[in-house]
């Protein structure tokens, strides 16, 4: 299985890119989770990345694709792979297409979580993350057991700088600007689904799981 979410930031497509990544048994593949454990890494890659993400900014296309191919190239991504957060721009659905073409496995479904702007910047602000094991939680609608404390490792629970509201809704301006004209190139090309990303998790994962096995 070859495919990328497509969707905001905060649209709930990690956690459900996550999911379908599973049940596919193949990796998934999210720009953000690799850019983030560079910054931690303090590697060049990271280094170059950082000044972009802390303004809500995109990397630049050439950074991003560079670092997609190389992973796409590892032994695990040759039974597939689920892309989550790559492609944003429409260059980078096009450097998709030609570095497919090339490993001669073509992408097969661009599936785009639709949801309306103003929820996914409650969603965002509201989020809360581990910074030692990653875990992902919703002042609202995923509270830790503790307030502000992760369930798992007891560790304090903080806010991505990049989540904070008023970066949050600039970031989704920018994202959706660059992003919107993927849908009518994967449209033309016959391959995308959409599915509606509001309601509870487990529900917009069966809605996921249908459009998948369509
Ligand atoms: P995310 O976790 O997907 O929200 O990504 C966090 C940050 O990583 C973004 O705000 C960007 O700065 C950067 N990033 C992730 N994926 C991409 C991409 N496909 N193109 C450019 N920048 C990206």
């Amino acid at each position: 299985m070859r495919v990328v979410f497509l969707g905001l930031p905060g649209s709930g497509k990690g956690t459900q890119a996550a999911q379908a990544a599973v049940a596919a048994h193949v990796p998934h593949i999210a720009t953000g989770d690799i850019f983030r454990a560079n910054v931690r890494e303090a590697t060049p890659l990271g280094l170059t990345a950082r000044a972009y993400m802390d303004r809500g900014e995109n990397v630049p296309d050439d950074v991003t694709i560079a670092m997609v191919r190389s992973r796409l190239q590892e032994a695990d991504a040759a039974s597939g792979f689920i892309l989550d957060g790559f492609p944003r721009t429409l260059p980078q659905g096009q450097a998709l297409d030609r570095l497919l073409d090339e490993l001669r496995t073509p992408l097969q479904v661009a599936l785009y979580l639709r949801v309306d702007v103003e929820a996914v910047v409650r969603r965002l602000s509201g989020r809360r993350v581990c910074p030692k094991d990653g875990s992902v939680y919703h002042v609202e609608t995923q509270p830790p057991k503790v307030p502000g404390v992760c369930d798992l490792c007891g560790t304090t629970l903080v806010q991505r700088d990049d989540d904070r509201e008023d970066v949050a809704r600039h970031r989704i301006q920018v994202q959706w600007a660059q992003a919107e004209p993927l849908l009518p190139y994967y449209a033309g090309q016959g391959k995308l689904r959409e599915v509606d990303g509001v309601g509870e998790v487990a529900v917009v994962a069966g809605r996921v799981a249908a459009a998948l096995a369509e």
